[in-house]
């Protein structure tokens, strides 16, 4: 079997546990679509089992002192990177990235989970001057309760551990459903952290996802929910969570667009998003892809894009000179190629490279001449697909990018003060970066505005989502 892989079982109350669900689930090697491994997918009674044991293992969690926490989730953070070999190798094989990819990300959901546990010892409250003698007037921040979490197979291991790192810090247990199409990474990752943890604090699921959810966040033990995906999936977990009066947070995908001023550098501008559209295939939800370009420099930037990104290397993620791996599912393949199509019918010229013959691989493609309300425009491409679209202003600019239902991040190559200072303030995104790619760090709040969502992860943002306020007024 490939890379030793071996798809896991659930972690439910301590323990590794092949789910009971009558159904199971193949999983997929994107670069060759050859079988791995079947996945045994988690009954209701282990479900039912995993909420028990979350309400037990919050009971336990949150009586740690937080620097204790802390200390606990930092060495399971050194598992994780002891182990960035296995975990990482696993999931170029499950989800298709390149090897070098799927380190970084390892690497980086490791730092996530360090910046929260260190976060766990600055939870503070506050003391407001009291309105009577003797007496004190206190705001407490305690963490919510056990939490039900569902990440996605595209940054399997980034997007469960903004959601895992959060909740232990803030003093939550958390059931986490992971995606089904990845679950060895993740599996690998939790492993890391469960060793450290009492039972119950920490559970992994996978199962038939509508079930899960639903069963998850009816249950009165769930508190709190957290979902990383699509808008539909997303609309339906807040009409779910609204009935049971659950606090949600939502990071359902973006649409980024990319606005290249004529003084910008135009090798930099292109040599940095070349690498970060492609980055997974596309497969990113801050992935650049509206290319707006101030029409004076619109035919050296496009060609020079097309160009380099025609270059790129396409094969499979375990191969050393791969650029780009495969998409992640055959689903996604047809979802791209429907996209792409439907956009060249509505009068869209397509530029692609090439791509392999076996596996689910889509080409590098770029589209110009787009008319403003083509497919692309307007529905998340999530694969390797870039628009390129002139401007002759920067109002123009501003009007063409704010089109989009989506609202996460943004991407602005320029050094002209002006212009900085009104796209920062009118472009409708949770994030934007000037002359470079980092929208997304351990520190700092992500999220998005409009359909990409609402609540923040990461930052003191994403710490807060896990906490509930409450007030004390003590009189002697
Ligand atoms: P999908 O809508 O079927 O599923 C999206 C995710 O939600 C998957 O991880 C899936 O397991 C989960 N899911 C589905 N139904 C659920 C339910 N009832 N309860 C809980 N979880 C549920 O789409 P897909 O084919 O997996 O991905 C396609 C689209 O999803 C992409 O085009 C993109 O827009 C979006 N997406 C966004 C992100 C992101 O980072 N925001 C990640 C993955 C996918």
């Amino acid at each position: 079997m490939s890379g030793n892989y071996r798809a896991p079982g659930l972690l439910i109350q301590g323990q590794w546990r092949p789910g009971r669900h009558a159904m199971t689930m193949p999983i997929i090697n994107p670069a060759n679509a050859q079988t791995l491994d079947t996945l045994q997918l988690a009954s209701r009674d282990d479900v039912d089992l995993a909420l028990n044991a979350a309400q037990k293992g919050f009971d336990t969690w949150r009586q740690i002192p937080a620097h204790e926490r802390c200390a606990r989730l930092e060495r399971g953070v050194a598992r994780i990177r002891h182990n960035t070999e296995k975990i990482a190798t696993w999931l170029t094989l499950e989800q298709g990235k390149p090897l070098a990819e799927a380190r970084a990300e390892c690497a980086m959901a490791a730092d996530l989970i360090k910046w929260y546990a260190e976060e766990a010892r600055r939870t503070y409250g506050r003391i407001i001057p009291a309105r009577l003698p003797h007496s004190s007037m206190q705001v407490h921040k305690l963490p919510v309760g056990p939490v039900a979490a569902f990440s996605p197979w595209n940054f399997p291991l980034v997007l469960s551990a903004r959601k895992i790192g959060g909740a232990l810090a803030a003093g939550c247990s958390i059931i986490l459903k992971a995606a089904e199409e990845t679950p060895a990474s993740v599996a690998a990752m939790v492993d890391c952290l469960h060793e450290e943890l009492p039972e119950g604090a920490l559970q992994l699921l996978f199962g038939v996802p509508a079930e899960v959810s639903d069963q998850l966040i009816a249950s009165p033990v769930i508190r709190k929910v957290s979902f990383t995906g699509s808008v539909p999936v997303g609309r339906h977990l807040a009409q779910l969570t609204a009935r049971h009066l659950k606090r949600i947070t939502l990071e359902l995908g973006g649409h980024a667009p990319v606005i290249v001023c004529a003084d910008a550098d135009i090798d930099k501008a292109v040599s940095m998003m070349v690498t970060h559209k492609f980055r997974n295939a596309g497969q990113a939800c801050l992935a650049p892809t509206r290319f707006y370009v101030d029409r004076s420099i619109e035919s050296r930037f496009t060609e020079q894009f097309i160009h380099t990104s025609h270059d790129l290397v396409l094969g499979d993620g375990m191969a050393s000179d791969t650029h780009m791996g495969p998409l992640a599912n055959a689903r996604r393949v047809a979802a791209v190629r429907d996209l792409v199509d439907r956009s060249i019918q509505a009068g869209a010229r397509s530029h692609q490279g090439k791509r392999p013959e076996t596996g689910f691989f889509e080409p590098v493609t770029v589209l110009t001449n787009v008319p403003a309300n083509s497919p692309i425009m307007t529905e998340e491409p999530f694969g390797p697909v870039a628009t390129i679209t002139p401007f002759d202003t920067i109002d123009h600019a501003i009007q063409l990018a704010n089109q989009s239902a989506y609202g996460l991040a943004g991407y602005l190559f320029t050094d002209s003060a002006r212009a900085i200072q009104r796209l920062s303030e009118r472009l409708e995104i949770g994030s934007l970066a000037i002359n470079g790619m980092g929208v997304s760090v351990p520190e700092a709040p992500f999220g998005g505005l409009k359909e990409s969502g609402y609540g923040s992860e990461s930052g003191i943002e994403g710490m807060e989502a896990f906490l509930d306020t409450k007030f004390i007024h003590h009189c002697t």
